[in-house]
């Protein structure tokens, strides 16, 4: 229809017994899930998208549940309409704002845990949320890329960027930050953090939330608050040690019972699964030897091979790579005269080490991921993480509890 008004098509139009309908010049229509007008495609909103994001993120989901119903069922049904219609760059940044913020919001994440966590791939322990205002242009162009190809045959030069290279990317910006730089190994075992994926909704929200800010590195220990300023950062509980996460969760006196029931917790899982398999289990069986007493996890016996395992969760700092701790495991137990021990004990002819090494953020040793797998499913390994992570929140939270370390003038953090 013209400016002015006059119609150019006749009142009633038919063509072989069809009528064709007429569009007034504020009539909308939506075609192939995009929206047009008589003048051509409409602009998008992005009002429904914030909406539909902040009402699934303040609902009563667990904290899990609400991350993967937005990244597996939120995001997705908008994806189609990003792509096809016009939004600018500027408002695809504004809703990925407003996204953040419901993200934060929801899983109580620190203010100043970077960007780059929430849209790191979960394998590269990130939350694996998609990151509107890179993705939409991205996939629109990749679009456009095959539709020129399919209809004139045009073959672009320029390489496609690919999905693979996208998610490196993303995690390569989360592992340049100093809060994700523990978790440069997370894709080489990816039952570390599958956690984040698979929530039974039975876990209380708090313990989900601290598992959640131990895995970004978020606690907010004195040296993370007074990052870049002047300040006490001695351990609140009289160690001269610096209060880190890492001394809080690993080395802090304080924390030493919270510390061993975690361990158990890790140990009860293995030890749980071969017993109902039918398979002799051995707890904490003491062994003399001259001069020496050890006191292996778990003896199992499978197939007729024993198997020693002996759990360990460690850091994996520079100084200290989780790959010593497995080696120490392996010269203690793995020495010929504990094998003829144990071989003596349980009656069989072969002995297996088999040293369980993860940190306490949740991170599997390759090595000691691959010979666990051999003998339990990768599920326990999964769960084995998340118990992990969950307990090492809980120390944090046992750290605060203490009468001893909250100041007066210092808020309750253990309290989420
Ligand atoms: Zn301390």
């Amino acid at each position: 229809m013209p400016k002015d008004g006059r119609l150019v098509i006749p009142r009633d139009m038919c063509i072989e017994g069809t009528d064709i309908p007429r569009a007034s010049p504020d009539s909308t229509w939506k075609y192939l899930g995009v929206l047009f007008t008589p003048y051509g495609l409409l602009s998008g909103s992005v009002g429904g998208i914030i909406q539909s994001v902040n009402k699934l993120m303040y609902s009563r989901m667990t904290p899990l549940r609400k991350l993967v119903s937005l990244r597996s069922y939120v995001m997705p049904s908008y994806i189609h309409r990003l792509v096809l219609t016009d939004f600018k760059t500027k408002m695809l940044r504004s809703v990925d704002v407003a996204i953040r913020r419901a993200i934060r919001v929801a899983l109580r994440i620190p203010h100043d845990t970077p960007n780059a966590y929430l849209y790191a791939p979960i394998a590269d322990g990130g939350l694996g949320v998609m990151e509107l205002a890179t993705a939409i242009p991205e996939l629109r162009e990749a679009r456009v890329r095959r539709a020129r190809c399919a209809l004139f045959g045009v073959q672009d030069e320029t390489p496609e960027v690919t999905r693979v290279e996208r998610s490196r990317k993303r995690a390569e910006k989360w592992h340049g930050t100093a809060d994700g730089r523990h978790m440069r190994t997370a894709r080489k075992v990816t039952e570390s953090t599958a956690w984040v994926k698979a929530d039974d909704g039975k876990v209380p929200r708090w313990r989900t939330l601290a598992a959640i800010k131990t895995q970004c590195n978020g606690i907010p220990t004195r040296a993370r608050m007074t990052r870049g300023r002047n300040g006490v950062t001695s351990c609140r509980n009289g160690c001269s040690a610096r209060e880190t996460a890492n001394h809080i969760i690993q080395m802090c006196p304080v924390t030493r019972r919270a510390r061993c029931r975690r361990h158990n917790c890790v140990c009860t899982l293995f030890s749980g699964y071969a017993q109902r398999k039918g398979w002799t289990v051995m707890a904490e069986t003491i062994i003399n030897l001259d001069g020496s007493r050890l006191k292996p996890d778990l003896i199992i016996v499978r197939n007729d091979v024993a198997y020693i395992i002996d759990v360990a969760i460690t850091c994996n700092e520079d100084t200290y790579p989780m790959g010593r701790v497995f080696n120490n495991k392996m010269d203690k137990y793995g020495a010929t005269t504990v094998k003829e021990v144990i071989m003596e004990l349980t009656g069989m002819q072969r002995v297996e080490m088999v040293p369980a090494i993860l940190t306490w953020r949740g991170l599997w040793l390759e090595k000691s991921a691959k010979m666990l797998k051999r003998l339990v499913p990768s599920f326990i390994l999964e769960w084995a993480s998340r118990r992990t992570v969950d307990g090492s929140g809980y120390i944090w939270a046992a750290y605060m509890r203490n009468e001893r370390s909250r100041a007066r003038t210092e808020p309750s953090q253990g309290q989420l």
